[in-house]
């Protein structure tokens, strides 16, 4: 297949930085690559040859849904939300108790669907059994898939991460779109030995894995004190309780102690962060992910995004699952950072949707951007009869305009770019 060239309205980088291009295009090689970008008219005639397409559309990378669960998309509107994390994950359990795996592989399906309509090219998946490996290694996005392991005991922890290793050795073949690592699911969840083993076990392969951090009040009161309403839920459960001792400081304190944080953990959440803490954070250079509406779902609290990005951290965003969320668009994500904090301009929240996702996943040098190099996938948002003055604001806007797919690359072959 021969060159292509792409014409429109208006052309965002989603690098955080570049301003808009008026009436800009750019060049695609055969495996979707950005060969060529800049103002149309100059493009037309450096690449004679090309034939070019032209949208009354703002153009922007495809997106990055950091932080997703596709494994619980089956429980969509079942968990109700708005009472705090404790009652949520209670109402979670149950309601997975009860779905039949048919039920779950048809909604993985729709939500893998979901986000290809989305435009989003490349997602990070916390999964507990690798149910949405299958559905997500036969489509064109890049993923990383980060098998989460529980167990309070040490013993239970180490049956939780043995059982993963097994399911993991048992696929023989595993898609090349996808990487996979091993990924502890929250600090108080966890024993701290089998917490450090995971860790330590995928940094050993290389690759890096995420950590839902400093999600919410009742993780803060567990840690300090091992009350709360997380140990008073414990005593409710049929589970066997933790057989360690509460360390008596913070989430990010307690597992920089332990030597997790690091460029190669992602850092989900920080909803509950303080800045000292967050400073930390940045310190110890963790790609960040914030889920802002699986927060306001659940605890009817967005992360700090201001103290967030004073300490320098580019955020990525992720939707959580769709038990906690309505939709896995990143852009509904930045839509509603936006909403409450509309000092942060445009320009940064769809970075946070495109290129900071990709830099958190470790895919920047893929896609992410439209830069010439990258295989970013490209997104039209049609804007009919009237120009908008401001791109930026308008693909942010509440009344979602159209988005067209118009390049997805095969990122099965490009993976190996990615990939170690
Ligand atoms: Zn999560």
């Amino acid at each position: 297949m021969r060159e292509r060239g792409i014409e429109a309205t208006w052309l965002l980088a989603g690098d955080g930085g570049t301003p808009p291009l008026r009436d800009g295009a750019l060049v695609l090689d055969h495996d979707d690559r950005i060969v060529a970008l800049g103002e149309a008219s100059q493009l037309r005639r450096a690449y004679p040859a090309v034939p070019f397409e032209k949208h009354a559309a703002v153009l922007t990378p495809g997106l990055v849904n950091a932080h997703t669960h596709l494994e619980l998309s089956a429980l969509h509107g079942q968990v109700p939300g708005g009472r705090g994390f404790v009652p949520w994950v209670d109402s979670l359990v149950k309601a997975r108790a009860g779905l039949h795996p048919d039920i779950d592989a048809e909604a993985i399906d729709a939500a893998v669907s979901e986000l290809l309509s989305a435009g989003v090219v490349a997602v990070g998946e916390v999964t507990n059994h690798l149910a949405a490996v299958e559905a997500l290694g036969s489509v064109a996005i890049l993923g990383r898939v980060f098998h989460e392991v529980f167990g309070m005991r040490k013993d239970t922890g180490e049956v939780t991460l043995g059982l993963a290793r097994q399911e993991r050795a048992a696929r023989t073949s595993w898609p090349k779109n996808l990487g996979y690592a091993l990924a502890p699911h929250t600090p108080y969840t966890l024993h701290p030995d089998v917490l450090r083993e995971i860790v330590a076990s995928a940094r050993a392969s290389g690759a890096r894995t995420s950590l839902h951090l400093a999600e919410h009040a009742a993780e803060r009161a567990f840690l300090m004190t091992g009350k709360g309403p997380f140990a008073d839920w414990l005593t409710t459960r049929a589970s066997s309780p933790f057989d360690w001792t509460a360390p008596g400081c913070d989430a990010v304190r307690y597992v920089q102690a332990l030597g997790v944080l690091g460029p190669d953990v992602i850092a989900v959440h920080l909803t509950d962060a303080h800045a000292d803490e967050i400073a930390l954070v940045a310190q110890a250079k963790c790609p960040v992910v914030l889920c802002p509406r699986s927060n306001l779902h659940i605890e009817l609290k967005l992360p700090p995004l201001l103290d967030i990005l004073r300490a320098g951290l580019c955020p990525g965003l992720g939707s959580d699952s769709l038990a906690s969320n309505a939709s896995l668009d990143p852009l509904a994500e930045a839509r509603a950072l936006q909403q409450r904090f509309p000092t942060v301009s445009p320009r940064t929240l769809l970075a946070m949707a495109t290129a900071f996702g990709a830099d958190a996943l470790g895919f920047g040098a893929l896609l992410g951007r439209l830069r010439v190099g990258l295989a970013p996938g490209v997104i039209a948002f049609e804007h009919g009869p009237i120009v908008p003055s401001d791109p930026e604001r308008f693909i942010l806007h509440d009344e979602h305009p159209t988005r067209t797919v118009l390049s997805r690359p095969a990122y099965q072959t490009l993976a190996s770019e990615v990939f170690a």
